[in-house]
């Protein structure tokens, strides 16, 4: 006999109908215990409530029909090499006709006399209304047609599971499992907040009864992810405050005082000062250092970055500064290196491409302690890499890097302070959720002398006279970037489009130096390009988004972005972000194909958006968060049911409710199940969250 305890986190396999092939299918979909089945929602619904008469069907018409097998026929069409199933149906007063494609075993079930419930595309064909691959149902004798049609749940699938085999998998889930999961809302909680209780929201989150019922079960659901995202952050803040490990005071001192006074070629703006001071202020106490710099492309965060890292250097720590792309580590390395050696100090560039033996050089120069400053990309988080005493880790353009390498990248140090900086500011919903409980500062203006970025869309057909204004814009001396997007499932194409543009431009600027940039050319190529194009020796450089962050060459005025529809608003703004910072105007040339309402829509609000913030919150409601702030990987904005977009009130109610309760009673002695609810999530996720 079948052990008839069943629980929650057992496999999906357990779950009646689903086997080893469907196990694996549905291990595609992230469904892995039945708990996962239970959680796995529909992305949409089918009103399937509305049973036509075939007698009222009409052509183009998607509805549900009830009717008979009058006749049934399978062949094989020579043509295609496809097997026919056709069946003639009727409901008493009309006809009709269905269709299906190599559907092996229709022949046993649809056999003439049955009774079935159809759902699809009603067309016209030889005069007889016919459905092609309708989806169907056999109903029993007497069955009431309208029940069994209901609002149909929509699953986001994969190749080889069907819509009915998901839905069914589903109700078994419902009926063997379901009674297995707890409430574990206290009572008067979830009276007080008009919460229905979590059985009947699963269920009627897959089976809708109505929509006023799915409405509130989707509420106590997308409650239920907020809150207990929150009081795992409403937890986690009161332990840090109890029990965070120390981290060295490092106060501001010589070096820094030098630096500013002599060795920085511009004063601090008010915004860098305001930062500065906050940061200084974090790193003085014993207490880790947690803090997001956000300012907008060409703020100046670099200059911040290093009067921290002179902090940590008098205080006798070392620090690192990690970098998303060795362009932007070598550029950093090439601009803080001089100041730091004025100093006294040693600083080395750590990336992948370095020649083994020089590598390890470093490596050893980090851990004995002799270099000061490590500036350089991933390898910087490489478990060959370890300090002396890092007393600062700081992560430049942080969206760019997953928690889980920002994590390591910390932990080379014991409790170091952390600095994450930041050009794409992240939306207040978001520093609630992903970013927990960082603090943040932010520089709200830009050095003098900027001018905003003149920002034109062009069509295709406008390339040559663009060309003829770059042309005048590198014969007063500027520089210019030319954009091709490139994007991993068709790179190859994308790569041979970029580089016949740029023999292009090439031919017709034979006598000025065009250089081609991307992320597939050998490190040393690639630092000679970018060295040529700071020098001018080359003044067009046509590239793929390797150059979108970080990179600072003041000469460069105009930024050409090819196909920009293709690009994300942030991305555009950080490309944006590359012009216009020497003090001479800055363009912006958007190349857009036509595309559709949308995209134009989003060039066009780009186009008349300058501020950065602006852009991200706009990005966030197109895009979704994972893709803005690079957290897709942590799994902390994957809600299920939330959207932190049209929920952001909710979160903030589930906030209030999830600190108050932990203030309350901390250990949550008064409501158990919430607690091992709140455990079981706090270990598979929660520590992923930005930590204080
Ligand atoms: P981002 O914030 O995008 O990282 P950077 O740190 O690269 O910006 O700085 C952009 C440019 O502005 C650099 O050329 C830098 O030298 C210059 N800069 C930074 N701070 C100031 C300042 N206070 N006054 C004038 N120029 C500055
Ligand atoms: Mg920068």
């Amino acid at each position: 006999m079948k052990n008839p305890v069943r629980h929650l986190s057992d496999p999906v396999r357990f779950v009646r109908g689903v086997g080893p092939v469907r196990e694996n299918m549905l291990a595609r979909l992230e469904v892995r215990t039945a708990e996962d089945l239970l959680y796995f929602f529909p992305f949409r619904y089918e009103d399937r409530r509305n049973i036509v008469p075939l007698s009222a069907l009409r052509g183009g018409e998607t509805a549900s029909a009830a009717a008979r097998v009058v006749a049934f026929e399978k062949r094989k069409s020579m043509k295609k090499g496809l097997s026919v199933i056709t069946v003639l149906l009727s409901d008493g007063r009309g006809m009709a006709r269905a269709v299906w494609f190599n559907r092996v075993g229709l022949e046993k079930i649809l056999v003439p006399g049955v009774r079935v419930l159809l759902y699809g595309k009603a067309d016209v064909r030889g005069g007889t209304l016919q459905m092609t691959n309708p989806e169907f149902e056999i109903l029993d004798e007497g069955e009431d047609e309208a029940e069994a049609a209901g609002i149909m749940p929509v699953y986001p699938s994969t190749a080889g599971l069907s819509q009915k085999a998901i839905r069914k998998m589903v109700r078994s889930a419902i009926d063997d499992f379901l009674p297995s999961l707890e409430e574990f809302l206290p009572g008067d909680f979830r009276l007080r907040l008009s919460l229905s209780g979590i059985r009947d929201s699963i269920k009627e989150m897959h089976f809708p009864s109505s929509r006023e019922d799915w409405k509130a079960a989707r509420h106590r659901l997308a409650f239920d992810e907020f809150f207990l995202l929150q009081a795992g952050l409403a937890l986690r803040r009161r332990r840090t405050g109890e029990d965070a490990g120390t981290a060295p005071s490092l106060p501001p001192g010589k070096l820094v005082r030098k630096c500013l006074n002599e060795l920085l070629p511009f004063p601090l703006t008010p915004g860098q000062r305001k930062a500065v001071d906050e940061i200084f202020g974090d790193m003085s106490r014993s207490v880790p250092m947690n803090r997001l710099l956000q300012g907008d492309v060409g703020s100046g965060k670099t200059a911040v970055g290093l009067l921290a890292l002179l902090a940590a250097l008098d205080g006798g720590c070392q620090g690192a500064f990690l970098a998303p792309t060795e362009i932007l580590a070598r550029q950093h390395f090439q601009r803080l290196a001089p100041l730091v050696g004025a100093l006294g100090a040693k600083c080395a560039l750590l990336t992948g491409s370095l020649p083994a033996k020089e590598k390890e050089g470093i490596q050893k120069g980090l851990e004995a302690g002799e270099i000061d400053i490590a500036i350089g990309t991933h390898a910087l988080i490489s478990e060959k890499t370890g300090f002396a005493r890092m007393g600062l880790a700081i992560v430049d353009e942080q969206h760019r890097f997953g928690v889980l390498q920002k994590h390591a990248f910390r932990s080379k140090g014991e409790n170091p302070h952390v600095l994450v900086m930041t050009a794409t500011p992240i939306p207040r919903t978001l520093t609630l959720t992903v970013y927990g409980d960082l603090s943040v500062s932010v520089i709200p203006d830009l050095p003098p002398g900027r001018q905003p970025v003149e920002t034109r869309a062009v069509s295709r057909k406008k390339i040559p006279s663009l060309l003829s204004f770059l042309d005048d814009r590198m014969s007063d001396g500027e520089r210019v970037y030319w954009i091709c997007p490139l994007i991993e499932e068709s790179e190859k194409m994308d790569l041979s489009a970029a580089e016949a543009r740029y023999e292009e431009l090439q031919q017709r600027f034979p006598s000025r130096g065009v250089g081609i940039l991307h992320g597939r050319l050998p490190a040393d190529e690639k630092e000679k390009v970018m060295d040529d194009f700071q020098k001018g020796t080359v003044s067009l450089l046509v590239s793929t988004t390797v150059v979108e962050v970080g990179v600072d060459v003041p000469e460069a005025t105009v930024m050409v972005v090819e196909d920009a529809a293709r690009f994300g608003l942030s991305q555009l703004h950080q490309l944006r972000g590359r012009v216009g910072r020497g003090g001479r105007k800055g363009w912006c040339i958007l190349v857009a194909s036509p595309g559709t309402q949308e995209s134009r829509e989003r060039i066009e609000a780009f186009c008349s958006e300058s501020s950065g913030f602006a852009i991200a919150e706009a990005d966030l409601r197109l895009r979704g968060p994972g893709e803005v702030c690079g957290v897709r990987q942590s799994g902390i904005t994957d809600f299920r049911v939330a959207d932190l977009v049209r929920d952001a009130d909710l979160l903030g109610s589930a906030r209030k409710e999830a600190f108050s309760l932990i203030g309350e009673d901390p250990d949550l002695s008064s409501c158990p199940k919430l607690k091992e609810r709140l455990y079981s999530l706090l270990g598979r996720s929660l520590n992923l969250v930005e930590t204080a």
